[in-house]
């Protein structure tokens, strides 16, 4: 234990390449959180694997967010097992509900013929709200104003590894933009129009797209149709700077304004993705593979064996319940590591 902590030392402060006296000096960065009340013991549980596994050596800070007010139960109580600074956010009326522009009659039959079909959020109008407060506000509320990057942490999820080194810092000197864990494919009923409406906003603006993009990524045909894939934004390292910027402030305008948060049941999780995939220089977007992750119902687990023991790992892709999602079918992490040129790491097939 003892040991552990003095190698942690001279690892943080030789990576910094500083004096052996002089403190760590961390990045502009935070976690942050968006959860009800409601949601306090699921979050504890992945506020002590990110402390466990990561924050403990770092201490950044962590800003929570919640249409609501937090309680004292929940305020105290959070505060106590996060080792950064906690700050905790009033999402403002504005931000949490349905435009003026927006014909709440036509929304109410579009939930109700989701219910019919079944579609998974599709009869929930706070499931909206969330989706539109995540793809175009958390970035602009003032408890975020401190900070160049942040963390997506939602309530229950696993962190199954180690992380031995600073991501923040990494995102910083590496100097990437976006990084995710897992990728899937959207279910087609929630995105009917999103991308006609994505394809209206480049074809007037396309000094925003990048010439080194990720097109290959989101589009099997050069851009034709959308493809589907997204980063799911459950777990996000990304850049605020990027959301604040002019190219995705406008394109999140744009979206908005064609109403499909409410009309359709667009996810932040897509709508981030196309952005990053379109915006962004692919070499800006990162595969966290060395993060073991799992969200309901799917885990990203290092494909190697000889990284899983390294980073004391607790899945086993063999195993059905926490099985590495990121060579199966479903997964759109193949297509990232053709979109980028990446070579798969050994072991993939597998896997599938
Ligand atoms: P899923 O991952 O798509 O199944 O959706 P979740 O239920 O996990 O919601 C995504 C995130 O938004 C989580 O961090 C939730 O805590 C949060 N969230 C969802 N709905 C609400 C809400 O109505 N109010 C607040 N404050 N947070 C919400
Ligand atoms: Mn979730």
């Amino acid at each position: 234990k003892k040991l552990d902590a003095n190698k942690d030392q001279v690892v943080m402060k030789s990576e910094n390449d500083k004096a052996l006296s002089a403190p760590y000096e961390k990045a502009s960065a935070t976690f942050v959180s968006l959860a009800r009340n409601s949601d306090l013991w699921d979050l504890i549980d992945s506020i002590r694997m990110v402390e466990d596994r990561f924050n403990h050596r770092y201490h950044y800070d962590w800003v929570f967010l919640n249409d609501d007010e937090f309680t004292e139960e929940f305020k105290d109580t959070i505060s106590r097992y996060v080792s950064g600074k906690a700050t905790f956010g009033l999402i403002p009326k504005e931000h949490w509900g349905f435009p003026e522009w927006i014909d709440k009659e036509k929304a109410a039959l579009v939930r109700e013929q989701m219910r019919n079909d079944k579609v998974i959020y599709g009869d929930s109008i706070p499931y909206r709200h969330m989706c539109r407060y995540e793809s175009g506000f958390f970035w602009r509320h003032p408890a975020l104003d401190p900070y160049k990057f942040y963390w997506r942490v939602e309530p229950h999820i696993k962190l199954f590894c180690d992380i031995d080194y600073d991501v923040f810092k990494f995102m910083e000197e590496k100097k990437l933009k976006y990084g995710f864990t897992i990728s899937l494919y959207e279910y087609e009923t929630t995105i009917k129009t999103l991308w006609k409406t994505t394809k209206e906003f480049i074809d007037a603006n396309p000094q925003y797209v990048s010439p080194n993009s990720l097109m290959d990524f989101i589009s099997d045909d050069k851009g034709e149709t959308y493809n589907r894939c997204h980063f799911w934004s459950n777990f996000e390292v990304a850049s605020l700077d990027f959301w604040r910027g002019e190219a995705y402030q406008k394109y999140f305008e744009h979206l908005d304004k064609a109403g499909g948060f409410f009309y359709e049941r667009w996810g932040d999780a897509p709508v981030h993705s196309l952005a990053a995939s379109l915006f962004l220089d692919k070499d800006e977007v990162h595969y966290f593979q060395d993060i073991g992750y799992w969200h309901n119902p799917f885990s990203n687990c290092p494909t190697e064996k000889e990284e899983r023991l390294r980073l004391k790992c607790t899945c086993n892709p063999a195993r059905d319940h926490d099985n590495n999602f990121t060579w199966k079918d479903y997964s759109c992490t193949p297509k990232f590591f053709n979109a980028k040129g990446l070579q798969r790491p050994k072991g993939w097939e597998d896997q599938t």
